[in-house]
């Protein structure tokens, strides 16, 4: 017998009730992501968005160095603060659930 977490979800836990669903829904079944309990499963990070993230990290890194040789405090600080937010997006991408600081 297939098991389904969305089933037993809408069964509200009663076993009765999950095993009418079951039947009910033979011949239309949900999806394996909503029998195994993950509907939208998380976005995956795939190597060419990774590959866009760290260009614009380095990108954000050779201004910097160029800003701390050439330039003024004001423009200094607008760079650090592209590389901070470039780091953050690659720490997001990474790892969605945890916040980047
Ligand atoms: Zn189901």
């Amino acid at each position: 017998m297939s098991i389904c977490e969305k089933c037993w979800a809408d069964a509200g836990g009663n076993h009765e009730l999950y095993l009418e669903l079951l039947k009910e829904r033979e011949a239309n079944p949900c999806t394996p992501e909503q029998q195994k309990g993950h509907a939208e499963p998380p976005a995956r990070l795939t190597a060419d968005a990774l590959d866009d993230l760290l260009d614009a990290y380095a990108g954000a890194l050779s201004h910097l160095a160029w800003a701390r040789a050439n330039s003024t405090v004001g423009v200094h600080a607008v760079a650090v603060a592209a590389v901070c937010e470039a780091r953050a997006k690659i720490v997001k991408a990474v790892n969605p659930h945890e916040d980047a600081s």
